[in-house]
């Protein structure tokens, strides 16, 4: 698979400073900001720092670093965002995951009984 990395997503901009955003939490690899559109009353985005358009670009070519510090970044706003009674995480990929910003990222949301959701 190939992954082309367009510089000019949203996501890219934040990380460059050239869009706002509400951080939640930030560490060497790893960003947390509030979604603009929250779906639910907690909903933080999760993103690497580095050029990944996706969780299986992610997943393969970041470092174990990287990996590492996303995953306990993830575990770390799971214990301080309000999100202790459950959460669901996701990640959208490509046209039929509906991805809208090609910049790996992971929905957290939680903050109210979510419902059964497989699609
Ligand atoms: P996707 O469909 O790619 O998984 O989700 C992209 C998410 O990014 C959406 O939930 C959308 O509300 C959020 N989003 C899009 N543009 C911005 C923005 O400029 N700032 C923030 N904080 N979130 C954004």
């Amino acid at each position: 698979m190939r992954f082309d990395y367009d510089p000019e997503n949203i996501f890219a901009k934040i990380l460059r400073g050239e869009i706002p955003n509400k951080t939640v939490l930030e560490t060497e690899h790893t960003l947390a900001f509030e979604d603009i559109r929250p779906q639910a009353p907690v909903h933080v985005l999760v993103i690497p720092k580095g050029a990944y358009v996706s969780q299986d670009h992610f997943a393969r070519d970041a470092t174990d670093a990287e990996i590492l510090d996303f995953n306990r970044t993830v575990a770390k706003l799971c214990e301080t965002i309000g999100v202790e009674e459950g959460f669901r995480t996701i990640s959208n990929a490509r046209g039929h995951g509906v991805q809208e910003v090609p910049h790996f990222h992971m929905h957290i949301l939680g903050g109210r009984p979510l419902g059964r959701m497989l699609a």
